[in-house]
């Protein structure tokens, strides 16, 4: 069958004429384009020019079996004026036992932008530790030289509002699709960097008509570095410690670090907190390719992305036959060329919108993803992967979407792992290659469906109201959907709809718009569509119930007509009631996690807590609230209305003293704990802190073992990490010799964020018994999720167990309802007392003996199924009335565990002020 778009061909010439897009003839794409479908190529065709013999020995001499190579990367021509990767790196990519630094792969992309007009280098940003951020353009030179109009093309199509359908065919007609290329997200996986550095070069310089087909009609975008801080953190720790080991069984730990925060998780990062993924996104939100490709490393020895079940209902239904179409593809090519191992399912699945590359299907474009075979580095290694235990489950397994599987037992180097990721990056850029309009008109077709999904409903959109009690978690909401580009309104006057009446100033989500299918996803309920099936991530992510904001989902469709103006709610401002204030300020606890930013930024103040509520001029103040006396100085009641002003909080002017119990909100010294093997969930837990501006130190079980905690700190803080309490106080199994993380002369990235002599072996024992001795002295322990195993098991509160849940219980990170025992406790200042949805973290189900439930419980879960708010609990029953937060006394001090993680991937707003309260009132959390 014809290709639709192609009858549209004249009209669309036409059009763009009539648009005057600036194309000169002369360089008109069309010119050089093949007839959709077809191919000009049979793969395996090279270029007929110079060709690098040495490379092809020494690929075949690095690749451990013939069929590990394919016809597309066994050569490498030789162009006289463009680099290749070994003119600039002193080595072909692939050679084992070579890892390339970041600086050096930047030169690399530098030096062939330099000298071929086919390549261009754009820079978007910078990393935390200020490495520059670029994406590589690499197509045709006229498309390079046309590049910004290739853009306007692509974001035209983005936003079909103003395209009448004529006009869309026209630019189909001549636009071409961007495809992105990602590699290096996660540091680990080593291959990918270096792998795009020759598909560069080969895109570039080489002249087969596969080459030529993809230069003429897809504009390749590669990221060659998705986290370079993490690159080079790496590569010294490679070259330090990993660069011997050839047996996977003699495995070494990696660094401690990645980036700077979040290691893995930089996948993770839904509400795009980290500088790589905001940039990344900003650039995507401008450049708009139909298609992002993530390359990751896991399994063997080619899996390929299909987007299996369970599949987020909301995104087009098109997603769901182009992934496949790709994938299947890609899987008979390379199974062609006789390449074992290239699947396609049973791994990765289509619910979750949080990983960084879904930001493609998320804005009506595709995410595609390999996990290709990596060794984490250079080395080549003996691997098995068949796991004895179960046979049936190995990867190594024939099955339907696995023809060819992988072999059970490899020797496996990195040019093997190199082959694979290029040839079905090159198959997949030869499919997109055959049908460029295709893959436009289906970007376009999903971008249209968006605007109708939207204008059917219901849902139509959603209302934040103005008035909560807290704006600041909803600017920080409006500020994410912003960011992801979509629309945020205010209308100028109140609303009424079907749901009720809301204020002037509310925020109003209209879903008519192209990433209305996105606001949608982000917004509503998830109903996870089949309790049996599994999945990779979290099952629900509600941005209302994460952040304890009023999120109106409307279904009446007459919101789409209200008028509004483009929201600004990044710089919502605080409000002052009252003047002249003649004892002082009161500043409101609404449940603001700018509250502990109050605190810190005026250090050295002294600041009194409310312990109950009070009246003042009218206005109700709730326990919690901060109260600055009249006789502060005039200066520092100056700061005190400048900083409610600029945090978005509220404050009231007092006309006389409260008659109410306070306290010293005095900022206690600070500790945060964490083990050197498992630092992700720590970084998040530092990002808030950082972020809110509260002051700590970040410690190891170096300072542990020294004793004496009481003299430096109040509170050690012990965020979600390792599995189980042994995992936490043993750590990193101790290796044959020690695992320095110092900076060294040679390894300059390496002791950042901490240093130590040897990363095994945890706290120990020893370490175990300082923290013991801290709390006993006075100090106040507080764990999350997991990390409350530690005190539970190693008897530091030994009136409290814990329990596992049954095989039938699965609860994958849904949101839950969660209500408080003792809602006076400081811990639930600025939070009402009716029952909060909680992020499910899947920690330990606490067990309390009975006579000291009244006293130590704070929080439980409700456990009813009605009480599962968003994703998946399967027996919620499990949980039923079990402690989620608990207060326990030991000695002179007191130990606070969550069975929740409150301070989770900068997604629970709603949470955090539970950890920042017990952080603010660390030494008045006994209830009077
Ligand atoms: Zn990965």
């Amino acid at each position: 069958m014809r290709d639709r778009a192609l009858s549209w061909k004249p009209l669309s010439i036409a059009c763009v004429v009539a648009l005057a897009f600036c194309i000169c003839q002369e360089h008109s794409p069309l010119l050089g384009r093949t007839q959709e479908g077809q191919s000009r190529v049979e793969a395996g065709s090279t270029d007929s020019g110079a060709q690098d013999a040495e490379f092809a020995r020494l690929v075949k001499e690095w690749t451990t079996l013939p069929e590990f190579l394919s016809p597309l990367v066994d050569h490498l021509p030789v162009v006289a004026g463009i680099p290749s990767p070994k003119d600039i790196l002193g080595h072909h990519i692939g050679e084992p036992r070579k890892l390339t630094y970041y600086s050096r792969i930047l030169k690399y992309y530098r030096s062939l932008a330099s000298s071929s007009p086919r390549v261009k280098v754009l820079d978007i940003g910078r990393t935390d530790e200020g490495r520059e951020l670029v994406v590589v353009a690499i197509s045709g030179e006229e498309s390079i030289r046309n590049l910004e109009q290739y853009r306007a093309h692509l974001a035209a199509l983005a936003d079909p509002r103003r395209l009448p359908e004529a006009e869309a065919q026209g630019i189909i007609a001549v636009a071409k699709p961007i495809y992105h290329l990602m590699g290096g997200l996660h540091s680990s996986e080593t291959g990918a960097p270096e792998m795009l550095m020759e598909l560069a070069y080969r895109l570039a310089a080489e002249d087969s008509p596969l080459i030529r087909q993809i230069r003429d009609n897809v504009i390749v975008t590669i990221t060659p570095v998705a986290e370079p801080d993490g690159r080079d953190r790496y590569v010294d720790w490679y070259y330090r410690y990993l660069i011997d080991v050839t047996d996977e069984r003699h495995h070494l730990p990696g660094p401690p670090f990645w980036g700077k925060y979040v290691y893995h998780d930089n996948n993770r990062d839904i509400n795009f907190s980290q500088v790589i993924t905001r940039a990344l996104l900003g650039w995507y939100l401008e450049w708009h390719p139909p298609i992002i490709h993530d390359l990751h490393e896991s399994v063997p020895f080619l899996y390929t992305f299909s987007g299996q079940a369970p599949q987020n209902p909301t995104l087009d239904p098109i997603l769901f036959g182009e992934l496949p179409w790709f994938a299947n593809f890609e899987m008979a090519q390379m199974t062609r060329y006789g390449m074992p191992g290239v699947w396609t399912h049973a791994f990765v699945d289509a619910w979750s919108p949080g990983y960084l590359g879904f930001m493609a299907s998320n804005h009506n474009g595709m995410l595609r993803m390999y996990e290709t075979f990596g060794n984490g580095g250079a080395t080549t290694m003996k691997r098995k992967i068949e796991r004895e235990s179960e046979p049936s489950r190995s990867m190594a397994s024939r099955q339907w979407y696995r023809p060819l599987p992988p072999y059970k037992e490899v020797e496996w180097s990195i040019r093997n792992n190199t082959n694979y990721m290029e040839t079905g990056v090159l198959s997949a850029l030869q499919m997109t290659a055959a049908f460029p309009r295709i893959i436009l008109e289906n970007f376009y077709r999903k971008s249209v469906n968006a605007l109708a999904a939207g204008r059917k409903g219901p849902p139509f959109g959603y209302v934040i109201p103005a008035g909560q009690q807290d704006m600041t978690r909803v600017a920080f909401v409006v500020g994410v959907l912003q960011t992801q580009g979509i629309e945020v309104g205010q209308a100028g006057t109140g609303i009424k709809v079907k749901e009720g009446e809301f204020p002037v100033g509310s925020f109003i989500v209209k879903l008519n718009q192209p990433y209305g299918r996105l606001a949608k996803i982000l917004l509503e309920k998830q109903e996870f569509p089949d309790p049996n099936l599994r999945t990779y991530d979290d099952t629900g992510w509600t941005m209302g119930l994460m952040t304890h904001t009023d999120i109106r989902e409307i279904s009446d469709s007459s919101i789409l007509d209200v008028k509004v103006e483009r929201a600004r709610a990044g710089n919502m401002t605080g409000t002052i009631r009252g003047d002249s204030p003649t004892c002082g300020y009161a500043v409101v606890h609404g449940g603001s996690n700018f509250m502990i930013t109050f605190r810190s930024r005026l250090p050295g103040v002294q600041l009194q807590v409310a312990e109950k509520s009070f009246q003042a001029g009218g206005t109700l103040i709730p326990a919690g609230s901060f109260v600055i006396p009249g006789s502060a100085p005039p200066d520092t009641l100056r700061q005190v209305r400048k900083i409610v002003t600029d945090l978005g909080l509220q404050a009231v002017a007092l006309q006389a003293e409260p008659q109410v119990g306070m306290h010293e909100a005095d900022l206690p010294r600070l500790a945060v704990y964490s083990t050197w093997g498992s630092t992700q969930d720590v970084g998040w837990v530092r990002f808030a802190l950082d972020r809110f501006e509260v002051p700590y130190e970040l410690i190891y079980k170096e300072r542990v073992r020294q004793g004496q905690l009481n003299r430096n700190f109040d509170v050690i803080l012990i965020p979600e990490q390792a599995e189980s309490a042994k995992g936490l106080v043993f750590d990193i199994e101790p290796a044959s010799r020690p695992l320095a993380y110092t900076r060294t002369a040679e390894f300059q990235s390496l002791g950042m964020y901490g240093q130590s002599d040897d990363i095994s072996g945890g706290m120990g024992l020893s370490g175990a018994l300082e923290i013991q001795k801290f709390v006993e002295n006075g100090g106040l322990l507080v764990t999350l999720g997991s990390a409350s195993l530690f005190p539970i098991e190693f008897g530091l509160t030994w009136t409290v167990d814990t329990r596992r849940p049954s095989a039938q219980f699965y609860a994958p990170g849904p949101i839950v309802e969660a209500e408080f025992l003792k809602p006076d406790h400081p811990i639930f200042y600025g939070y009402p007392s009716k029952p909060v949805p909680v992020r499910y973290a899947g920690g330990p189900l606490f067990q309390v003996q009975e006579k000291y439930r009244e006293q130590q419980v704070l929080m439980r879960f409700t456990g009813t199924e009605k009480s599962v708010l968003s994703g998946l609990m399967k027996n919620p029953s499990e949980i039923k009335e079990r402690p989620a937060i608990l207060d326990v006394a030991a000695g002179k001090g007191r130990v606070v565990m969550f069975a929740t993680n409150p301070c989770y991937r900068w997604q629970n707003h709603g949470e955090f002020n539970m950890l920042f309260n017990a952080i603010l009132n660390y030494n008045d959390l006994e209830m009077k």
